[in-house]
């Protein structure tokens, strides 16, 4: 029986930092920052069976009270501070971004900082929302979406949300200059592998770049299993069996997605392969919790608080410092060290960390 409440243990911080002396921001294996994502809420309106399975995410769930959140002016506040510090890529995740009240309003803030600002969401309100968030100056989107059979689709959000509905919201956000959108789907063996060519041909030629994505081990209540992941590799082969295909160089140093391209044309695709093929090695991420605690991997057992921080008073330069320090001590690389052992850990939900 799995545990309803997940204890989240964030080191407390401390306004003596060693100070930044401006010099790029290495960890203790060279990495730079470069990525910050962002979560907005730990809240959902799926329940997806690989990251928020229903049996915990239930009634009983104590999700975080409104007031231990980051309000827009702090995040915005932060944001500020990590492109100081190098970042130069922001996402906006979850939870579902969407849930969280006039996201537009974050949106318009971070805009006008020096970074690419994109968004994760599960698309069943982006046809809503898709306008204001263009407006607001959002860049690009990327959705989610498990499989175009919509019983599978049903099954897998475990919401009983339509296929549909995601379809209209990508329709509308490229429709108002989101594009190229972005489509992730986790491929789960036995639940929906059948669906990877179908995905692939749906997608060709439209101009929007489908990413299959293995099924990780994160968090510690997905019930995960390497019998269920189905490896890149053989999702590559399946794919071009039907529609031949060469790889693409990347588009930058660091980038998660493997590229390959139609052979004829119909333009590209992309595997994560976070399981087979670990990418820690140059991992450039950092990740800022709805609630304001930093975590430099995905598998983090514990993060470090930075609200005490920015709620104690603290001026920009003891918060870059602090930012600077924790990035500076880091050697994550969980997914080179992965067993099945290491699959049991108790680590944070992806719903509270942010994909
Ligand atoms: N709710 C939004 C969404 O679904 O796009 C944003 C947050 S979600 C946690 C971010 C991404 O993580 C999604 O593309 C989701 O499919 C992916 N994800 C969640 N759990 C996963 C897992 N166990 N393995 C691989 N990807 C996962
Ligand atoms: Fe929600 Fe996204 Fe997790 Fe699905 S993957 S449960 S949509 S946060
Ligand atoms: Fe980065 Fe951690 Fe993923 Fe490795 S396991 S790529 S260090 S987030």
């Amino acid at each position: 029986m799995p545990e309803k409440v997940i204890p989240i243990r964030t080191e407390r911080g401390d306004f003596t930092s060693p100070p930044w002396d401006g010099s790029p921001l290495k960890d203790t294996l060279g990495r730079q920052m470069r990525d910050l994502r962002i979560s907005v809420t730990d809240r959902c309106n799926f329940r997806c069976v690989y990251c928020m399975p229903r049996e915990v995410f239930d009634a009983n769930y104590r999700f975080l009270p409104h007031g231990a959140i980051l309000t827009f002016e702090e995040i915005a506040r932060l944001a500020r501070i990590f492109i100081g510090l190098g970042v130069q890529k922001i996402r906006l995740t979850g939870g579902e971004p969407l849930v969280r009240k006039d996201l537009a309003k974050l949106i318009a803030l971070l805009a006008p900082l020096d970074a690419d600002l994109t968004l994760t969401t599960n698309g069943s309100t982006l046809a809503r929302h898709a306008g204001d968030l263009k407006r607001a100056g959002l860049a690009r989107v990327t959705v989610s979406l498990d499989s175009l059979d919509d019983a599978t689709f049903r099954a897998m959000n475990d919401a009983d949300f339509p296929v549909a509905k995601v379809l209209d919201g990508i329709t509308t956000a490229a429709a108002a200059g989101l594009a190229p959108v972005k489509i992730n789907m986790v491929v789960k063996r036995g639940i929906n592998d059948h669906q990877i060519v179908d995905m692939a041909r749906h997608w060709r030629g439209s101009g929007h770049i489908v990413r299959f994505i293995e099924f990780m081990d994160v968090g510690s209540t997905n019930g995960w299993r390497m019998d269920d992941v189905v490896p890149s590799a053989e999702v590559i082969r399946r794919i071009g069996e039907q529609f031949p295909l060469e790889p693409v160089d990347p588009n930058y140093a660091g980038e998660v997605a493997e590229r390959w391209r139609y052979r004829d044309g119909a333009g590209e695709i992309g595997a994560i392969s976070s399981v087979t093929q670990a990418f820690c090695r140059s991992c450039n991420r950092m990740r800022l919790s709805t609630e304001g605690a930093l975590y430099t991997c995905l598998f983090a057992q514990s993060g470090h608080d930075l609200k005490q921080l920015v709620r104690g008073g603290a001026s920009d330069d003891e918060i870059r410092n602090r930012i600077a320090a924790v990035w500076r001590a880091r050697g994550d690389r969980y997914s080179e060290i992965r067993t099945a052992e290491t699959a049991k850990q108790r680590k944070i939900e992806m719903s509270y960390i942010g994909g």
